[in-house]
C-alpha cells in the first residue's frame, strides 16, 4: 500500500493534525514489531482485552511520526494525528477502499477446518501462472483479513484470503470488505464451536461471504452444507467435492498404494495420494475443482498435485548445545512468513542472534525478492548470516553481518562452523527441500523420543478465554511455581511477559531468581519466602508473600541491613478458610501498628480458596471471600491506602468473577484444565506428553510380559514397547491395565507392572507401527483421564513428570 496521511484520512472520514502529505506504506499496530519507522504509521487498536493507545509513546521513541488512534494524547507532540472514530474500523474502510481498486480474481477461503492449507495449497498451484497475493499463515480475522487484503498490489493477478469468523454477525462485516468471486466453503466440524448454538448456524453464517460469488465450491460431505448452500445460493455455480460418491468431484476407488481414483463430474482420473486421510484427500478434491475453473488440464492438475507440499502451521523451540536456543519455524519460507518469524523471535530475550536462511521457493524476480530480503534482515541485527542453496548466495553482499554461504544444510553440518555459535538464538528458516530440521538435530541439545510439548499459542487463548470473565482493568497473575507445573521454567514467563502479563507468582526465591537471570523483569511474589532466603530475594527485586509477624519482623531487619526498605513491595497473605499460611482477622490492628513503623509499601493483599472448584462447598467459599473482603477494607483503612486485593485462582474467575477485586492468579486454567465443563470446552490443551512405539513384538496365548509376569495374555497379541516410565513420572500403579495410552487415535491398555523406563501396551491387531507416535496424555486420553487413572489431579501429574522428559515449546 501507498497512502499519503491526507489520504488516508479522507478515505476513511477521520480528522487528520499534521501534515498531510507524509508517505504510509505500511501500518504497524504492534510497537514492539516496529523494525523501520520510515513510511510506517503505527495504529492504537482498541481491542476488548487490551487498548494500544498505551503503546503510543513506544512507537513515538522507535522514531514513528504517524499515529492513528481514537484519542489524541496531548502530551504527545512533534507526531502526525489522523484520528479515527474506531479503530478497527479505520483499518477494515481502508482495506475494503484499498481492494476496490484492482480488478484482481479473488477467491474466498472460509470453514471450520483446512482454511488455510487450501490457501497455501492453492498459492503453491497457481503462483508461477499468476501473480498471486495471499494472506499471510492464518491471518483471517476481522483484524487478520484487512492486514491481508492491504498486501494487494497493482501487478497481482490473483488474490486468495482465509476468513474466519468466530461470532454470528462477523460475516456481515468481512463481506462488506471482501466478496469473493470464487467462494470455498473447507470442511465444516462436527465439533462445538464456542458462541455458536448449533451447525446450522455456523453454516448459515460462513455461506454469507458468497452473497456476491460467481462460483460455490463447497465440500458437500455434510449434507446440512449441501442442503444450504443449494438452497441460498441456487442459481450459481456450484461445485461440491468430498468422499462421498454424490459430489461432483469425489474419491472413486483407492487403487494402487500411491493413487486414486478420482470421479471430476463424468471424467475420471488417477491421483497421486500419498497421504490418504481424509483431510488431506479433500483438501486435494478443492484444489482439484478450482484448477478446474481456471482451465487447467488434467495433466497439469496432476503435476501440480504431486507437487504439493505439507504446510505446517508452527514454529518451535528447543535448548541447544553450548546455551544456543534454537527456533526452527516449519512455515513455508516465503516473504510474509519471514516477516513473521522476526516478529516471534523479538520475544526472546537473548541479544546475540544467528539466521541460516535458505533459497526462497520462488524462481522470479530473484534480484526484486532477494533485494526485500536482505531490507529486512538488515533491520533485525544478526551477528551472523548463514545463507544456504545457489540462488541467494549470489545475493550475500546484501546482508549487513558476517556473512557465510554453503550449497546444502550437510555441507554446513560438515563444516563444523556451527560448532563455535554459542549463547545465540538461532533462527532456522529453510524452504522445505533443504531439510533444515538436519541442522536442528545437528544443534539440538540431548533428543529423546519422549517430550512433554507446551503449546504457547493454546496458553495465551486459555488466559483469554479467562479474562472473558474479568474487567478490563483487572490484572493477572499467572502461577508460574513449581517450574510452571511442570511445563518449564522461564520459557513460560518469557512468553507471558511479552504478552503483558501483570505479575508472576513463584513458590520459592530460587525460582524467582532463575527467572530474574533469564532477563524476565515482570514483577513476582515469592509465596515462601523461607528465611535463609531474603537476601537474595532483595538482591533480586523479588516480592514476598508475608504471612505471619515473625516473617514480616525478619525480613525488614534485612531490609533494613541492605538499606532497602524505603516503599520496598511486600504481600500480605490473609488467613480466610484453608488454614495454611496467613494472617487471621484478630491479628490485622497488631499488624497495621508494625507497618505503620515500618517504610515498606503493601503491594498486595490477598487470600486462597481452599475450595473454588467444589460445587458443594459454594456456601464456604463465598464466607471466604466475605471474611477477605472486611479484613482487607479493615487493614485498608488503618494503612491509609487501599492495596491491590486478590482472592480468585482459575476456578474462582469463572465462578465468582464478581469477586474479581483488583487482580487475580490463574494457574491450572493457562493449561486448558477446568472443572466446569461449559469453560473445560473453551480451552485449549496446552500441553502433550509424548514418545514413540520402540518395538512391537508378537506374543502368544500364556506366555507373559514384563516383571514378576503379571500378564498373560489368553490369545495371541500383539505388544508394543514404549520408552517411559515411573522414572519418567508414570506412576507404577497405572499398570496392569488401569491406565491406557493413545495411539493413532485409539486408547490401548497398559499390561503389566510399569518399569522404570519403559511399559507395555496390548494393541492387538490393531494396525500400529514401530516408531509410531504414542500420546501418554494430550486430547486422548485427556490429562483430566490420565490423572484418573494415576488417581490423582491433574497438577501432581504435571508436576511429576520428570525432568529428564525434554520440553518443547510449540507456537502454532
Ligand atoms: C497455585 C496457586 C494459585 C493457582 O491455582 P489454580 O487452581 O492452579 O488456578 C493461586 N493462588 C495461590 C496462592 C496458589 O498457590
Amino acid at each position: 500500500m501507498n497512502y499519503t496521511t491526507g489520504e488516508l484520512a479522507a478515505i476513511t472520514d477521520s480528522e487528520i493534525f499534521g501534515n498531510p502529505d507524509l508517505q504510509v506504506t505500511a501500518i504497524a499496530f504492534d510497537s514492539r514489531n516496529i523494525f523501520s519507522a520510515t513510511g510506517t504509521a503505527f495504529l492504537a487498536l482498541n481491542t476488548a482485552k487490551n487498548s494500544g493507545e498505551k503503546y503510543i509513546q513506544h512507537a513515538v521513541e522507535k522514531g514513528i511520526g504517524i499515529i492513528i488512534s481514537q484519542t489524541k494524547l496531548s502530551e504527545i507532540d512533534g507526531v502526525t494525528w489522523i484520528i479515527v472514530n474506531d479503530s478497527l474500523k479505520f483499518i477494515q474502510t481502508l482495506a475494503k477502499h484499498h481492494l476496490q481498486k484492482f480488478h484482481l480474481k479473488t477467491i474466498g477461503v472460509t470453514g471450520s477446518n483446512g482454511k488455510t492449507v487450501v490457501k497455501e495449497w492453492l498459492y503453491q498451484s497457481l503462483y508461477s501462472e499468476y501473480n498471486t497475493v495471499k494472506s499471510p499463515k492464518s491471518f483471517n480475522s476481522q483484524l487478520g483479513l484487512p492486514l491481508s487484503l492491504l498486501k494487494t498490489k497493482a501487478e497481482h493477478e490473483i488474490g486468495i484470503f482465509e476468513v474466519g469468523v468466530s461470532k454470528p454477525g462477523e460475516m456481515a462485516t468481512m463481506v462488506d470488505i471482501f466478496s469473493p468471486k470464487i467462494g470455498i466453503l473447507t470442511h465444516i466440524g462436527s465439533a462445538h464451536e464456542s458462541n455458536f448454538e448449533s451447525q446450522s448456524q455456523i453454516i448459515a453464517e460462513k455461506i454469507k461471504l458468497f452473497s456476491q460469488s460467481e462460483t460455490i465450491i463447497f465440500n458437500g460431505d455434510n449434507h446440512l452444507v449441501s442442503n444450504a448452500i443449494n438452497s441460498v445460493y441456487s442459481g450459481r455455480n456450484l461445485i461440491s467435492y468430498g468422499l462421498k460418491n454424490h459430489n461432483d468431484i469425489s474419491v472413486q476407488t483407492f487403487g494402487n498404494k500411491a493413487e486414486v481414483k478420482i470421479k471430476y463430474f463424468d471424467e475420471e482420473f488417477l491421483l497421486p495420494a500419498q497421504q490418504r486421510d481424509d483431510a488431506t484427500l479433500n483438501n486435494a478434491l478443492c484444489i482439484v475443482a478450482v484448477l478446474k475453473l481456471l482451465d487447467y488440464s488434467t495433466d497439469a492438475i496432476i503435476q501440480k498435485i504431486n507437487a504439493l507440499k505439507p504446510v505446517e502451521m508452527r514454529l518451535e523451540s528447543v535448548n541447544g548445545l553450548r546455551n544456543n536456543l534454537i527456533i526452527n519455524d516449519y512455515y513455508n519460507l516465503d516473504l510474509d512468513s519471514l516477516k513473521i518469524a522476526f516478529q516471534f523471535i523479538n520475544e526472546y530475550n537473548k541479544t546475540e542472534k544467528t539466521l541460516v536462511l535458505t533459497d526462497f521457493i520462488e524462481s522470479k524476480n530473484l534480484e526484486t525478492l532477494y533485494q526485500h530480503v536482505a531490507e529486512l534482515t538488515n533491520q533485525q541485527n544478526f551477528g551472523h548470516i548463514i545463507l544456504i542453496g545457489n540462488d541467494i548466495v549470489r545475493f550475500k553482499e546484501l546482508f549487513n553481518a558476517k556473512v557465510s554461504t554453503f550449497d546444502s544444510s550437510t555441507q554446513l553440518i560438515e563444516s563444523h562452523s556451527l560448532n563455535t555459535i554459542e549463547n545465540n538464538l538461532i533462527l532456522l528458516k529453510g524452504a522445505r527441500k533443504f531439510e533444515i530440521e538436519k541442522i536442528k538435530d545437528h544443534l539440538e541439545l540431548q533428543k529423546h523420543d519422549t517430550v512433554l510439548e507446551v503449546n504457547l499459542n493454546a496458553i495465551l487463548h486459555n488466559i483469554n478465554v479467562h479474562r472473558t470473565f474479568l474487567k478490563p482493568q483487572t490484572k493477572v497473575m499467572a502461577m508460574v511455581k513449581a517450574y510452571s507445573y511442570g511445563l518449564g521454567g522461564y520459557e513460560i514467563a518469557e512468553f507471558l511477559q511479552h504478552h503483558h502479563i501483570d505479575y508472576l507468582g513463584v513458590a520459592y526465591a530460587d525460582e524467582g531468581v532463575e527467572l530474574r537471570k533469564n532477563g524476565i523483569s515482570t514483577p513476582i511474589m515469592v509465596m515462601n519466602p523461607e528465611q535463609h532466603s531474603y537476601e537474595i530475594i532483595i538482591d533480586f527485586d523479588l516480592e514476598p508473600e508475608i504471612y505471619s509477624f515473625r516473617v514480616l519482623d525478619l525480613f525488614y531487619s534485612n531490609l533494613i541491613r541492605k538499606g532497602a526498605e524505603e516503599d520496598y513491595p511486600i504481600h500480605l497473605k490473609i488467613e480466610t478458610g484453608m488454614n495454611r499460611l496467613g494472617f487471621t482477622e484478630v491479628e490485622i490492628d497488631e499488624l497495621a501498628a508494625r507497618l505503620a513503623k515500618m517504610k515498606v509499601k503493601v503491594a498486595s493483599v490477598f487470600s486462597h480458596l481452599s475450595s473454588a472448584d467444589d460445587p458443594d462447598e459454594d456456601i464456604y467459599t463465598k464466607n471466604q471471600i466475605k471474611t477477605f473482603n472486611g479484613v482487607s477494607k479493615k487493614l485498608a483503612a488503618a494503612l491509609g491506602y487501599m492495596p491491590v486485593r486478590h482472592i480468585l485462582n482459575s476456578s474462582g474467575i469463572t465462578k465468582y468473577s464478581d469477586y474479581q477485586f483488583d487482580m487475580v492468579r490463574i494457574g491450572i486454567g493457562m493449561i486448558g484444565v477446568s472443572p466446569d465443563p461449559e469453560i473445560k470446552k473453551q480451552l485449549r490443551s496446552a500441553v502433550a506428553f509424548k514418545t514413540v512405539i520402540s518395538q512391537i513384538s508378537t506374543v502368544s496365548a500364556g506366555s507373559s510380559v514384563g516383571y514378576n509376569r503379571r500378564y498373560m495374555p489368553e490369545v495371541d497379541t500383539r505388544i508394543a514397547t514404549i520408552p517411559v516410565g515411573y522414572a519418567d513420572g508414570v506412576p507404577r500403579l497405572i499398570g496392569n491395565g488401569v491406565g491406557k495410552v493413545g495411539i493413532g487415535g485409539n486408547l490401548y491398555p497398559i499390561v503389566g507392572n510399569v518399569c522404570m523406563d519403559m511399559l507395555m501396551v496390548d494393541v492387538g491387531n490393531a494396525n500400529v507401527q514401530e516408531g509410531e507416535s504414542v500420546t501418554l496424555f494430550n486430547s486422548n486420553p485427556s490429562l483430566e483421564l490420565f490423572a484418573n487413572y494415576c488417581q490423582t489431579i491433574p497438577y501432581e501429574v504435571l508436576t511429576s513428570v520428570s525432568r529428564r522428559v525434554k520440553r518443547i515449546y510449540i507456537k502454532d
